[in-house]
């Protein structure tokens, strides 16, 4: 169920920085998303291509959706029609792919480009190295807006409050030779008022704004 109050009390956190709230809402009903499109959302976040796919068919087209996880890139052909944001881009195959279908669609599509920031071994995502030798010229079907990462899943909050400030600092690097880059995507139900409190202009959120999954 869709928590209007809970989400009304984000958006007044949010507004100071300017802060775009994605609603992530995998594993969750039409009628959930057609509560929080009501309320006036628009951005909802997904991360399973065939769930994504039919939502895209069901709900409002001036929806603005987001795929927020891990893409394999056999599955990128389904969502380069419509996607808005894909948030996780962790390999330089995947660039290609995506370059690829976006030319195919007639379309420029943005991307953010994930950074390993967690302790976990197990999260996807560029190190800073690599980001730093992605050259946005080979992919000119692509707009590479920004970063996004996920922090280690912990009660520390002095761990997680690091690991955001080094993708801050990393993504403040970027911007000073990429103009295009404006995004740094961090910050989920757990953890986005450290990540908001370290910079962050976008956040998704799902289990505070819709229940557990
Ligand atoms: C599921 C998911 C979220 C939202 O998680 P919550 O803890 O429910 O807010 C955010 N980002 C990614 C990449 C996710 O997969």
């Amino acid at each position: 169920m869709f928590n209007t109050s809970n989400y009304h009390q984000i958006l007044r956190e949010l507004a100071p920085q300017q802060a775009t709230l994605v609603a992530v809402s995998k594993l969750k009903s039409i009628e959930d998303i057609l509560s929080a499109y009501q309320e006036g959302l628009r951005d909802f976040g997904e991360n399973y291509v065939q769930e994504l796919c039919s939502k895209q068919l069901e709900l409002p087209h001036d929806i603005r959706w987001h795929f927020i996880g891990h893409l394999q890139s056999n599955k990128v052909k389904y969502i380069a029609p419509f996607v808005h944001l894909i948030q996780g881009v962790d390999s330089i195959k995947l660039l290609k792919e995506i370059n690829k279908q976006a030319t195919r669609n007639n379309r420029i599509i943005k991307c953010l480009l994930q950074v390993h920031i967690a302790t976990e071994e197990t999260k996807f995502g560029f190190n800073e190295e690599e980001i730093l030798q992605i050259n946005p010229s080979l992919y000119p079907h692509i707009n590479i807006c920004g970063v996004m990462g996920m922090a280690s899943y912990s009660n520390d909050t002095t761990l997680v409050k690091n690991e955001f400030l080094y993708l801050k600092s990393l993504y403040d690097r970027l911007k000073t030779t990429h103009q295009e880059i404006s995004i740094l995507s961090m910050g989920m139900s757990g953890d986005y008022k450290i990540a908001i409190s370290v910079g962050s202009n976008m956040v998704r959120i799902g289990s505070l704004i819709f229940g557990n999954r």
